[in-house]
């Protein structure tokens, strides 16, 4: 997968070199290229903003780089546009697993207010454009927005993760997850602080484990995201599911 970022801030992407996507990189599994904005400015100030149309506080990005820089990213190979804004549509692991199985992905990185809104508009002419937003919060910038995504994204493609199964069973994860959050996890030794570990786990019973699992989870989900469960059709959940609802809600 090749990723390019655009950006006023380069160096905020330093962790991209790191851990689990750093040697994603090194392997040669993902190309990720950071670009600077202001490379695509032609004044003597490299001046990204100006103040908005309409009055108002604040300052938004100018178009014309922002233009510029999209017209040269994309033109050596097709991409989708990914541009990060608390106005967009909220981003799931299910658009994780989307975009994981794209050739190449470009984001935006947004400061200021904004970017001009005839940006998008723009590169929607010549591209698949997405505005997403990470949550309902206001963030400074757009590149911690397109960390979290990029980090989501690629720690699904094949060989990035060093136990291939291990995102399966991950909260949200299609193939059963997908309305649920992962349950309690527990590693050696096997009581720490008057604690034991739930003895159904040392049992060596991989179906009773897988069950217990779920049951967890369930109840964890309940606790702590309700919605999840409310929002699932029925259909979502088996019998056994549907018992542990039953007991959580007591
Ligand atoms: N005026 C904008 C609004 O109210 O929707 C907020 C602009 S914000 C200060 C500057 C940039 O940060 C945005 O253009 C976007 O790139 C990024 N950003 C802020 N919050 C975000 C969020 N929740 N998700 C994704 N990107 C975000």
């Amino acid at each position: 997968m090749r990723i390019d970022i655009i950006s006023i801030f380069p160096d905020y992407f330093a962790p991209l070199e790191l851990s689990l996507i750093g040697r994603a990189r090194e392997a040669g599994l993902l190309d990720v290229r950071v670009h600077d904005l202001r490379g695509w400015t032609h004044d003597r100030h490299n001046t990204v903003d100006d103040t908005p149309y309409g009055g108002g506080p604040g300052m938004v990005m100018k178009p014309e780089p922002w233009g510029e820089a999209l017209d040269e990213v994309v033109a050596e190979r097709p991409a989708r546009l990914i541009l990060p804004t608390p106005s967009g549509r909220p981003f799931t692991q299910a658009d994780a697993e989307r975009l994981a199985g794209e050739e190449h992905l470009v984001f935006g990185c947004g400061r200021y207010e904004g970017i001009d809104s005839r940006v998008a508009v723009d590169a929607a002419r010549r591209m698949p454009v997405e505005e997403i937003s990470i949550g309902d919060y206001v963030l400074n910038g757009g590149e911690s927005a397109t960390l979290v995504m990029v980090e989501a994204i690629t720690r699904l493609l094949p060989g990035v993760l060093g136990n291939r199964e291990s995102h399966v069973q991950d909260s949200f994860a299609s193939g059963g997850m997908e309305h649920l959050v992962e349950g309690p996890v527990y590693t050696k030794p096997g009581t720490w602080r008057d604690q034991e570990v739930p003895p159904i786990l040392l049992s060596g019973n991989h179906g009773a484990v897988d069950r217990w699992r779920r049951d967890q989870a369930l109840r964890k989900t309940a606790r702590n995201r309700p919605d999840l469960i409310e929002a699932t059709p029925v259909e979502g959940f088996d019998k056994r599911d549907r018992e542990v609802l039953a007991e959580v809600a007591e």
